[in-house]
């Protein structure tokens, strides 16, 4: 096994131990960058010599409690501000902006004394399921380079999954952690609404957005949602809730666990080796003890329209600030007012960029916003309240992440519609704003990756932590890894 195999927990234990260095670990996470890079792509920056220089002063550092992260390299997706880190949210109209501040879950992460070793590819401001929205490459699938990796964080779970990062952060709005992390055989968890600050998260639907680790296995989930979760003044949004030791709540046994499976969930459209993987890992759910039930969640089929409208409505808002003025590009400076923002909004943004933008600022305008937005948004209370109920008779839910595994670049991209329907199992928790956590559970016959999906009440991430750890344990080590 080589050091940039290690998960954040063993990584910590051989540091603490004195058995290897940052430095070591950090060097051998920046060769496997080096050596697979060219076929991956998972990085838009690499941040290679700062990474070693830091690493180097975290090895003279003190260990203590406060830094459960002291010296592990870390990646984070590109729409997280890092302080003189260049930040481009996968967009060229950002390409050159060096944020002067660090979001919160980095500082975070830095005060952990964890090493941020480059910055992931993603959708173009966190827009797709692929990662081939990104502004400037896409990402590879790990597993088989001639498909996605899922997105919008396909670089945060390829990197994960190639072993260019120890464990990464991503965001999640519609199913941006869940689905790449599904595709690319890693473990990923979407927190609550409120759970992670969202202060230096680029905005994309400022009602959805959440930031969360993907990572090789539920320990470190745990161990990372511990370091970014709690209560940020500078987020309003950001819930003062006590955070608990996520860590603690990976136990072996379920028993008194009440599981439902949603009947929407697995009807038509679902592949059935997708299916079939998804029930595997619930029979180990109940081979450690929980009471196995379907419920249902009938406006499922909404969900994908609700949050189409929801999503680009508040995008279109938040786009608005890229005006070649106060950020990054800017397109024609001796022309008019006006021709300088068309000029610079035509050139920066990409197609899925401008779609949303229209598809958004239609929905909001005047007379339309009865019809669209606010319609959606009542659909959008009916889905959380499908969960209100199920969560009256279960504890959890567990669920595919998504209805096929990693599809063929290219064979998406230009049929946004069936891509916005592939989000359809991942859609529903995000209006909710319920947390989600995606887990490896075996492979495909063709040898691809697939996740099993499981969500909890809001705040619940302790009891789906422990679900998934219990199918971590039930399933056992993957048995292979990526050959790259
Ligand atoms: N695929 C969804 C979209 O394109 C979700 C993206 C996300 O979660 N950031 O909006």
């Amino acid at each position: 096994m080589e050091l940039y195999d290690l998960s954040i927990a063993r990584c910590r234990k051989l540091l603490e131990e004195r058995e290897v260095t940052s430095r070591e670990v950090t060097a051998s996470v920046l060769g496997r960058i080096e050596r697979v890079e060219g076929s991956v792509r998972s990085f838009i920056t690499v941040n290679a010599e700062e990474a070693l220089n830091d690493a180097a002063l975290k090895d003279k550092e003190e260990q203590s409690p406060e830094k459960p992260l002291l010296g592990v390299p870390l990646a984070v997706k590109d729409i997280i501000c890092t302080k003189g880190l260049r930040t481009t949210c996968g967009s060229r109209i950002l390409e050159g902006f060096v944020p002067p501040f660090d979001a919160t879950c980095v500082a975070r992460l830095r005060s952990a004394g964890a090493v941020i070793i480059g910055k992931t590819n993603l959708d173009e401001f966190a827009m797709g399921s692929s990662t081939e929205n990104s502004g400037f490459f896409p990402t590879k699938n790990p597993w088989d380079l001639n498909r996605v990796p899922g997105g919008s964080s396909g670089g945060s779970a390829a990197a994960v999954a190639a072993g260019e990062c120890i464990g990464s952060l991503g965001t999640d709005t519609g199913g941006s952690i869940r689905q790449p992390a599904s595709h690319c055989g890693v473990v990923g968890l979407k927190p609550t609404y409120g759970r992670v600050s969202r202060y230096g998260l680029v905005a994309f639907a400022s009602s959805l957005d959440q930031a969360g680790p993907i990572t090789k296995d539920v320990l470190d989930a745990a161990i990372l949602m511990n370091v970014i979760s709690g209560h940020d003044p500078k987020d309003s949004t950001c819930a003062p809730v006590e955070v608990p030791d996520f860590t603690e709540s990976l136990i072996p046994g379920l028993g008194g666990l009440k599981v439902g499976l949603p009947r929407e969930y697995f009807g038509e459209g679902v592949d059935p080796e997708v299916a079939g993987l998804v029930r595997r890992a619930v029979e180990m759910l109940k081979d450690a003890g929980a009471e196995v039930k379907e419920v249902s969640l009938p406006h499922t089929d909404y969900a994908v329209a609700a949050y189409y409208i929801i999503a680009p409505a508040e995008a279109s808002s938040n786009l608005a600030r890229y005006d070649g003025v106060r950020y990054g590009l800017r397109v024609d400076e001796d022309r008019g007012l006006r021709e300088m923002y068309e000029a610079t909004r035509a050139k920066g943004f990409g197609a899925e960029v401008k779609r949303r933008i229209v598809l958004g600022t239609y929905a909001l305008s005047s007379g339309y916003y009865d019809a669209y937005y606010r319609k959606a948004s009542q659909v959008r209370t009916l889905v959380l309240n499908d969960f209100k109920e199920a969560f009256k008779e279960v504890d959890i839910i567990a669920a595919p992440v998504a209805p096929t595994p990693a599809f063929k670049l290219g064979e998406l991209v230009d049929d946004p519609l069936t891509m916005y329907l592939s989000d359809v199992f991942t859609l529903p928790g995000s209006l909710a704003g319920i947390p989600g956590i995606s887990i490896p559970a075996g492979f495909t016959s063709r040898g691809l990756p697939v996740g099993v999906q499981i969500l909890g009440p809001h705040f619940g991430e302790e009891v789906i932590l422990k679900a998934a750890y219990n199918v971590e344990l039930a399933r056992g080590d993957l048995g292979k890894a990526p050959e790259l």
